[in-house]
């Protein structure tokens, strides 16, 4: 799986998951909540309070909100950059 292909899934995940995708991305949330890489990107202020702040990984860049949704059968290097997901 190419990793453009990984993202547009992880999205589509983010959008419409399963009971068990949920579960999973909330098992990651708390694994990233306790890293040291896991950044707040300050948007607020640039746009005038349009778009609010987001998490970020900072070892991919990916954006929190769909990262955490990213395919059980991804390839590892597509998952955290850090390994520490269990799956
Ligand atoms: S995906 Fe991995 S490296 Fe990135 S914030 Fe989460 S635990 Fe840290």
């Amino acid at each position: 799986m190419n990793k453009f292909l990984t993202i547009a899934q992880a999205w589509k995940i983010a959008v419409f998951h399963t009971e068990e995708e949920k579960q999973l991305a909330d098992e990651r949330m708390e694994v990233c909540n306790d890293c040291s890489m896991l950044q707040e990107v300050d948007v607020k202020n640039m746009t005038g309070g349009l778009i609010n702040n987001y998490f970020m990984c900072g070892g991919c860049g990916c954006p929190m909100q769909g990262k955490m949704f990213t395919p059980k059968d991804a390839p590892k290097e597509q998952k955290c950059p850090q390994g520490k997901w269990k799956i």
